[in-house]
């Protein structure tokens, strides 16, 4: 297969991280007979230098033309760096919203992984991290309470601020369907969360994903109060396989689950459109107190173009050759600084690509 893949190196260890993804990816192509095909594009800070714009329409352009985005992480010191004296619209960020919009993204995938080998970084009691975790949380990303209506007023001296949740019905069934396909390809549960006790649209939210449901026999359905959530998220992270959910509460749910795994370098995305079409990205930013150092953790970038394999392009024995690699050279107990334990060997980030490029076919050949 012919993976036509445009890759966004961004700012800060982004660069670094692209590169040692790329890396695994070659050697993946290589032992399972694919050609990767990569376009690079400039966004972000690095945009700017060159055009004076974090995202010019060429680069849209480009993304479009490819089968899936895979990037670094955008952005510099917020303090410092001479991007943040600019305009908020000409801020780096603003080219990563931009992307966002062009291509449709509406379905934020973000994973939540407890790695045995890294259970001692979870801050949850070890009754709970020792049975370990493996969750996804879908957050609906274009609509509800962020992109609706709002306005402040003053009434008789008095400050009044309104925002609105909307949502209809075809914007919830498109994540569902979403939700449900990926559950497909996991552990075949989906828990919806809402407040549906409180909020029209959460009902309109449930009753809607009880109607795609019945699409999906063969997946397992279960609703949760967002505030429930919330408490097993830490009471009980194991008992999550898909978590389906609209804008805010994924957004603070996510940050959540990211929390207890307890190593950001760890944690991939992924944003997808109602195509296969999809953006892969670390959930981490740029780090810019470490670029240029060779000493960034590239595993959740790595993590993420094991994504794009399983969901654009539907490779699973090649997400898993990658998410196996990972697991190994873990248990091989290397690490980089950021996770970093007693007893382990400390690697650089050029030297993780290398570990787990070099795994990529020895899983394939048993
Ligand atoms: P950050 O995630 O870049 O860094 C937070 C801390 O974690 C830093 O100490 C950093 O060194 C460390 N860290 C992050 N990723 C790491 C990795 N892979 N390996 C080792 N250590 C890692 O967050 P920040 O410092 O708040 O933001 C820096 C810049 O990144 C800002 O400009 C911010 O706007 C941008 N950002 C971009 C994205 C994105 O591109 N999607 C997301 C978040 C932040």
């Amino acid at each position: 297969m012919e993976l036509n893949i445009t890759c966004i190196p961004g700012d800060g260890i982004g660069p670094e991280i692209v590169r040692e993804a790329k890396k695994v990816l070659d050697k993946t192509a290589e032992c399972y007979g694919h050609q990767m095909k990569y376009t690079d594009i400039l966004m972000g800070g690095a945009s700017i230098d060159v055009h004076g714009v974090p995202l010019t329409d060429e680069a849209v352009e480009t993304a479009k033309a490819a089968d899936a985005v895979l990037m670094g992480s955008i952005g510099g010191n917020t303090t410092t760096s001479p991007w943040y004296k600019l305009p908020p619209d000409l801020r780096p960020e603003a080219g990563l919203l931009a992307i966002r919009k062009a291509l449709n993204l509406f379905a934020n995938l973000r994973p939540a992984v407890l790695y045995e080998e890294l259970a001692g970084a979870c801050p949850l009691k070890t009754e709970i991290s020792s049975r370990g975790f493996d969750m996804l949380i879908m957050r609906e990303l274009t609509g509800g309470l962020y992109f609706g209506e709002r306005k402040t007023v003053e009434e008789n001296g008095v400050r009044k601020a309104t925002d609105t949740l909307v949502y209809d019905e075809n914007e919830i069934r498109r994540i569902a369907v979403k939700g449900f396909d990926i559950a497909r390809k996991r552990r075949k549960k989906v828990t919806s969360v809402d407040k549906a006790n409180v909020l029209d649209s959460s009902r309109l939210w449930r009753s809607v994903v009880e109607e795609v449901a019945k699409d999906y026999p063969d997946v397992a359905l279960e609703h949760m109060l967002v505030d429930n959530c919330a408490m097993q998220l830490v009471k009980d992270p194991a008992q999550f396989d898909v978590i389906l959910t609209e804008n805010m509460f994924g957004d603070i749910l996510s940050d959540e689950a990211s929390m207890v795994t307890g190593s950001i370098g760890m944690l991939a995305s992924a944003s997808l459109n109602d195509t296969k079409f999809g953006l892969y990205e670390p959930s981490h930013g740029s780090a810019p107190d470490i670029a240029g150092k060779d000493i960034a953790n590239p595993i959740a970038t790595v993590l993420s173009a094991a994504m794009m394999l399983r969901y654009t392009f539907d490779l699973d024995r090649e997400a898993d050759a990658i998410e196996k690699a990972v697991k190994e050279v873990l248990k091989e107990d290397y690490r980089t600084v950021d996770i970093m334990s007693e007893g382990c060997t400390q690697v650089s980030c050029s030297r993780m690509g290398d570990l787990l490029a070099e795994k990529i076919c020895y899983s394939k050949r048993r």
